[in-house]
């Protein structure tokens, strides 16, 4: 593995329960929360509940049942917050580059407003 698993990061606390977040969806593989600092009105992450660090190894380790589950969820979450109409922006930022802060997979759903532009 890139890099190992980290049971004691935040997404982990919030899964086993020790840390309390604003639920939006769950279901037996994924669990979706408002994000805690809102960069826009909608915002909230999306997150498997398998203990995978990144896409690259929910893609390479996840069962077909998780992958189907999460890409599901991602689209329902986004379509019951309102925003399929006037787009969004799916983000998954992934390690040291990437600038994830969190070290458990969460793809960001943003949107409510019309975004700024940020590649790179
Ligand atoms: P990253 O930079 O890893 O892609 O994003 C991590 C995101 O998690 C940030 O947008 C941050 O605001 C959010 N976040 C960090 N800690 C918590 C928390 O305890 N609860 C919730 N709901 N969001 C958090």
């Amino acid at each position: 593995a890139v890099s190992a698993y980290d049971p004691q990061n935040i997404f982990a606390k919030i899964l086993r329960g020790e840390i309390p977040c604003n639920k939006v969806f769950e279901d037996d593989h994924v669990l979706a929360f408002h994000d805690i600092a809102p960069q826009a009105p909608t915002h909230i992450l999306v997150i498997p509940k398998g203990a995978y660090t990144s896409y690259d190894d929910f893609a390479a380790n996840a069962s077909d049942a998780e992958i189907i589950a999460y890409t599901r969820a991602i689209g329902k979450i986004a379509a019951a917050a309102g925003v399929v109409e006037d787009g969004y922006r799916l983000i998954a930022n992934t390690r040291d580059h990437g600038r994830q802060d969190v070290p458990h997979l969460h793809v960001h759903i943003i949107g409510g407003k019309k975004l700024g532009l940020m590649l790179p």
